[in-house]
């Protein structure tokens, strides 16, 4: 006897969402019907394995069958099935808490036009409709009568007795009409299951097959193929791999094996510079294959560049580029994160609040930076390749989180070193340090040889003191927020602070800024708008000036700052100049330090000099020119 019930309320709900979904990824609905199959599947084997021989183990299989002429797909297992009870609890109403919430989140995502909010979920059963005018599902389970549940998506749905042979569930999905802007019929296409259970379901255990045809070369009576003669033959074949790589033994998977999955997964041509394959059991479950590619990805600098890790639950594929799994400073990060924990199911909160998911992504930027680390003591040539695609992003992390990775990051960091001529993890230059350095000293410019070449830098070369030479833009930024290695803080060597000299030398400069302190005035005031201070410098060797900052940013932060797009605002260094008090220039000056006019002429000359000697550009060119050439004519002249 057929009898019809009503879906309940939640239910009816998101079977509306669904029906009248063109949500354009509704192809997951064939994930989510095989991966209930493939719970029913489990459910069984428990039943059996525990039921004291009672309930045989069968051969389990999911099996899929298309009919073009009725426009059906069918979907079948050979699981647990459903007895009547089951069928009205489990289909006709949505028993899990919280689904409500998704129905109203759903709703919401779907006002916003954000429909892959959808893909995103486990949205079970009802996808289906997404696809399907009607469903029906044919069930048994084990030693209980079998049932039919027809439901054409409105308010209800009916249940008849029927006779089955086998336990299990049968699926079948009478396909919507396809429209201009949705294609249904492809559904029906082998081509398109094959490669649906490929994408989604490839890591399924249990054999995923279907019946599928294949063009084959005609056998003569001795069974020799003809030549140029074909036939379409029917084969049972099994659509899916079964054993996902990352499920493997540890010890069985190769380096190869994984450097392989890699290219063929995420389409690189090159190996990864490093595979990475990870297990965590505690709290959270999961397994994880991530991979530093051994070149930025072209398009990684662009805007259309997605992060994240593929999203697997059990083996079923959920979401490509999770991008909740990795933090942004790691986009350049591959790879992919199966955990048990969590599921498919609608009543799971929004992926993106998920704490499961926060967790495993703390676990992998964890894991990613320590396997870093360990690189950098193992093959310090490895690392500098890594270094050079992707250092800029590891201080991206420190700068972008404020400081709050330094712990974390700061021992992955490497500069160039001013005495080694190489790169330098901070560790090796605290090493290096005389016991008497206050600080870890650090330069900054456009590229190495430039830094080598600042007037300020000779002194540190002369004392064999090193200098960190920083030649990215996010360096001192980055500095700036890690402020200390291991309680030694860092500090420009174009910084004006004079707290590191001897008494000695402190009283030299004080002497002599008291000696000169007309002349200084002079220039100081001739530079006005310029620059902030003048003084007597203690950090010059042979060049006879040099430009420092006041604390605070510097001129290569200065220059970052006003470079980027849409900085109206001009930031602004202060500027300190400095004179080399040993230098016959400054003799020079000293000698007229009476002749106002003339210090003040040709102040600005100084201040042209040392913003070249830092790289810069002089500001008036003109006026420059001439000035000097006033001095050459005369100096010609004599
Ligand atoms: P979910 O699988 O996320 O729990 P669904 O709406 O997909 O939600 O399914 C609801 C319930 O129906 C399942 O929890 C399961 O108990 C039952 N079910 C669905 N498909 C099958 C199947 N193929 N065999 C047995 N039971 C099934």
């Amino acid at each position: 006897m057929k009898e019809v019930k009503q879906f309940q309320t939640e239910s009816k709900e998101l079977l509306n969402l669904m029906i009248n979904s063109i949500y354009s990824n509704n192809e997951i609905f064939l994930r989510e019907l095989i991966s209930n199959a493939s719970d029913a599947i489990d459910k069984y084997k428990y039943a059996s394995l525990t039921s004291d021989g009672k309930i045989p183990l069968v051969d389990p299989e999911i099996r899929i069958s298309l009919d073009k002429k009725n426009r059906t797909i069918t979907i079948s297992d050979n699981g647990i099935g459903m007895n009547k009870d089951e069928l009205i609890n489990n289909l006709g109403t949505i028993a899990r808490s919280g689904s409500k919430d998704f129905v109203n989140k759903i709703k919401e995502a779907k006002e916003k036009q954000d429909l892959d909010i959808i893909g995103q979920f486990g949205v079970g059963f009802y996808s289906a409709f997404m696809v399907a005018n009607k469903i029906e599902v044919r069930t048994k389970a084990y030693n209980e009568q079998a049932y039919l549940f027809a439901s054409e998506g409105e308010d209800s749905y009916s249940i008849e007795e029927i006779s089955k042979d086998s336990n299990g569930t049968e699926i079948t999905l009478y396909l919507k009409k396809s429209s201009k802007e949705v294609d249904y019929d492809s559904y029906l296409e082998e081509y398109q299951i094959k490669s649906l259970v490929k994408k989604y379901s490839d890591y399924i255990r249990y054999p995923i097959k279907m019946i599928c045809t294949s063009s084959k070369q005609k056998l003569d009576k001795d069974g020799k193929p003809i030549e140029g003669e074909y036939e379409d033959v029917k084969e049972d074949t099994t659509l899916n791999s079964m054993i996902p790589l990352w499920k493997k033994n540890k010890n069985e998977v190769k380096d190869e094996d994984l450097n392989n999955f890699y290219k063929e997964k995420f389409m690189d041509y090159e190996d990864p510079l490093i595979s990475l394959f990870v297990r965590v059991d505690g709290k959270i479950t999961y397994d994880s294959l991530l991979y530093i590619p051994s070149h930025a990805p072209y398009d990684l600098y662009s805007d259309s560049y997605e992060k994240g890790l593929q999203l697997y639950s059990k083996g079923v594929f959920i979401k490509d580029k999770c991008s909740e799994l990795i933090p942004d400073y790691l986009k350049f990060v591959k790879g992919l994160v199966d955990s048990p924990d969590l599921n498919l199911n609608i009543s799971r909160e929004i992926l993106q609040q998920s704490p499961i998911l926060k967790k495993i992504s703390e676990n992998v930027e964890k894991k990613v930076v320590e396997k870093l680390i360990e690189l950098k003591k193992t093959d310090f040539d490895k690392y500098v390749k890594f270094w050079e695609a992707f250092g800029e992003h590891i201080k991206f992390g420190i700068y972008s989180t404020y400081g709050t990775k330094k712990d974390l990051l700061q021992d992955a960091l490497i500069f160039h070193s001013l005495l080694k001529d190489k790169y330098i993890s901070l560790a090796e230059y605290k090493e290096a340090m005389d016991k008497k350095q206050k600080y870890i000293y650090y330069a900054s410019g456009e590229t190495v040889e430039a830094i080598k070449l600042l007037p300020q830098i000779e002194k540190y070369r002369k004392d064999g003191v090193d200098v960190l030479l920083l030649d990215k833009k996010i360096d001192e930024f980055a500095i700036m927020m890690l402020r200390e290695y291991e309680k030694i803080e860092f500090k420009s060597i174009s910084n004006e602070s004079t707290d590191d000299l001897s008494k000695e030398e402190k009283e030299k400069v004080e002497s002599l800024s008291a000696s000169n302190k007309r002349l200084l005035d002079n220039i100081k005031d001739a530079l006005k708008g310029e620059v902030d201070d003048v003084i007597i410098s203690n950090k010059l060797v042979d060049a006879p000036v040099c430009v420092s900052t006041k604390e605070g940013l510097s001129l290569e932060m200065e220059k970052t700052l006003n470079e980027q797009p849409g900085s109206e605002e001009k930031v602004k260094a202060q500027k300190v100049l400095e004179i080399n008090p040993d230098h016959e220039l400054f003799n020079a000056f000293s000698a007229i330090q009476d002749q106002d006019d003339l210090v003040k002429e040709y102040a600005s000359v100084l201040l042209d000099e040392a913003m070249m000697l830092e790289g810069r550009e002089v500001k008036d060119k003109k006026e420059f020119v001439k000035k000097l050439n006033g001095l050459m004519i005369k100096a010609l002249a004599k």
